[in-house]
C-alpha cells in the first residue's frame, strides 16, 4: 500500500543526527502524578536502538496529553503535561542519559547523545495550526534538529501536525518499526483477508464508526453491531430502547436504509439496569430492542455472547473495535471481556482496533500475545480503516519519496 514509504532499516544513520516523532503519550494517574502504563515507551525501544547503534545524535519529540484544553481552563500545562517524566522513564529503560530540551524554540539544543523535546503541543499554536505556514515555521525548526527525520508515532499519523506532517517536508524521511508493523496489519484486514471475515463493531458513537462500516461491509462477511451503537439502530427500526443512549439516528436509519444492510448483524439480547443516583438497580436481560421504558442498557446478554462466539469459531479473520457495553462499572464488563476471550481463543488472524477494546484486553489479563495484533493508534487506525489504507503523515512520506 505504502510502496515508496522507506523503514528505518533502510537508513545509514552513521554520522547523522536523527530526528524521531514517537507516541509518548502515556496515562498519568491525576492523584500521583505516575505514570500507569509505560507500553507506549516500551514499544517504541526497538526504533531508538535501531538509531543508536550508528546515530551521532538522538532527537526524540512527542505529545503528552492536550495543553490546549488546559491553558482554556487556565490550568498550568507546563507542569502536568511535562515529558521529564517521560524522560526519567526511558532514562532506567535504556541505561542511558536522556537530556530534557525544555526552550527548543529559542535556544540550541543542550548537549546530549539522547535528546527528548519537551512536548511538542507546549506549542500547540504552530503544533496543531489549521495554517500550513504557521505549522511551517516549527516544523522547519524541528527539522533544524536532524539530519534525517523518521516517524514511530502511529497514534498520530492520521492528523496533519507539525513535528509527524509537515517535518517531513524538510527532511529525509522514513518510518520506524512500530509504525511499519501498524501499516502491515492493519493492511491485512483490508487487503484480501481470508474469509470467513466478521467485524465486530460496539461503543457508543454511530457517527464515529458510520465510514468504519461502511469501508468493512465490502470486505466483511458480516458486521456485528454491539455496545450502545446498537440502541440507534433498534430504535431506528422502530424498537424500544427505554432510556439507553442513542446517538447519530439519522445515521443509523440510512445505514439500515444502504445496500450493505444486510451484512448487520444485531446484538440478540441487551442487559438492562435503572439509574438510582449512582447505584445501578434491578439488573437483567431482556430481548434487544424490548427494553422496557424506564431501563438503560449496559451491556449485551448471554445470547449475543453465543452468537459472536458461533461466529468467531467460523471465521479465518476478525476485526474488533469498540467495547459492548460499559465495561469500566461492574458488571458490564462481561460482554466486552467475554469477546476478548472468545478472539483470544480463536485460531483466526484477529486485530483489535485500539482505544477502549485495547484498554478493555489490558484489563481483562487475556495477554497481548494471543492477539495477531492490538492497534497502537485508536483514531489512526480507525481512520486507517475509514480511508481503506491511507493516511496524511504517510502519504505526504509516500507522494515525496514517489517524487523523488
Ligand atoms: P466509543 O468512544 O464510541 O468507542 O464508546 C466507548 C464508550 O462507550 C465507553 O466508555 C463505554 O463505556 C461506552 N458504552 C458502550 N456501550 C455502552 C452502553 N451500552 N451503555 C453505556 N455506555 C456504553
Amino acid at each position: 500500500m505504502y510502496d515508496n514509504i522507506k523503514s528505518i532499516d533502510k537508513f545509514d544513520f552513521s554520522n547523522k543526527r536523527v530526528i524521531m516523532r514517537c507516541d509518548f503519550n502515556v496515562p498519568i494517574d491525576k492523584k500521583t502524578g505516575e505514570i500507569t502504563s509505560c507500553k507506549r515507551i516500551e514499544a517504541a525501544l526497538p526504533s531508538i536502538k535501531k538509531i543508536l547503534e550508528s546515530a551521532d545524535q538522538l532527537i526524540l519529540m512527542s505529545h503528552l496529553g492536550k495543553p490546549k484544553k488546559l491553558v482554556e481552563k487556565n490550568q498550568d500545562f507546563k507542569s502536568q503535561l511535562s515529558l521529564s517524566i517521560v524522560a526519567n522513564k526511558l532514562k532506567s529503560l535504556l541505561g542511558q542519559e536522556i537530556v530534557l530540551a525544555k526552550d527548543y524554540l529559542e535556544n540550541e539544543l543542550p548537549k546530549g547523545k539522547i535528546i527528548l523535546l519537551e512536548n511538542v503541543r507546549f506549542h500547540y499554536d504552530l503544533e496543531q495550526s489549521k495554517s500550513d505556514e504557521q505549522r511551517d515555521i516549527f516544523a522547519k525548526r524541528l527539522s533544524s534538529f536532524g539530519d534525517i527525520f523518521i516517524n514511530d508515532a502511529f497514534g498520530t499519523c492520521h492528523r496533519k501536525e507539525a513535528s509527524v506532517y509537515d517535518i517531513v517536508k524538510y527532511l529525509p524521511s522514513g518510518i520506524g518499526y512500530l509504525v511499519a508493523k501498524e501499516i502491515k496489519m492493519l493492511s491485512a484486514i483490508l487487503e484480501n483477508p481470508e474469509k470467513p471475515y466478521y467485524a465486530i463493531l460496539g461503543g457508543a458513537k454511530v457517527e464515529d464508526k458510520i465510514k468504519v462500516i461502511e469501508s468493512l461491509a465490502t470486505k466483511v462477511d458480516g458486521i456485528i453491531i454491539i455496545g450502545a451503537m446498537e440502541y440507534s439502530f433498534m430504535k431506528a427500526m422502530g424498537k424500544n430502547i427505554g432510556n439507553s443512549l442513542c446517538e447519530g439516528l439519522d445515521t443509523a436509519k440510512k445505514s439500515l436504509a444502504s445496500n450493505y444492510k444486510d451484512k448487520l448483524i444485531f446484538a440478540k439480547d441487551t442487559v438492562v439496569a435503572k439509574r438510582e443516583d449512582d447505584n445501578f438497580v434491578d439488573i437483567k436481560t431482556v430481548v434487544a430492542g424490548a427494553i422496557p421504558d424506564d431501563y438503560i442498557g449496559f451491556d449485551i446478554g448471554d445470547e449475543t455472547i453465543k452468537l459472536i462466539e458461533e461466529k468467531v469459531s467460523n471465521a479465518q479473520t476478525i476485526f474488533w473495535n469498540g467495547p459492548a457495553g460499559m465495561f469500566e462499572v461492574n458488571p458490564f464488563e462481561k460482554g466486552t471481556y467475554a469477546i476478548a476471550k472468545i478472539i483470544a481463543n480463536s485460531n483466526c488472524k484477529c486485530v483489535v482496533g485500539g482505544g477502549d477494546s485495547v484498554t478493555a484486553i489490558e484489563k481483562s489479563g487475556i495477554p497481548e500475545e494471543k492477539f495477531t495484533h492490538l492497534s497502537t493508534g485508536g483514531g489512526a487506525s480507525m481512520e486507517f480503516i475509514e480511508s481503506n489504507g491511507r493516511l496524511p503523515a504517510l502519504d505526504i512520506q509516500e507522494e515525496k519519496n514517489a517524487g523523488n
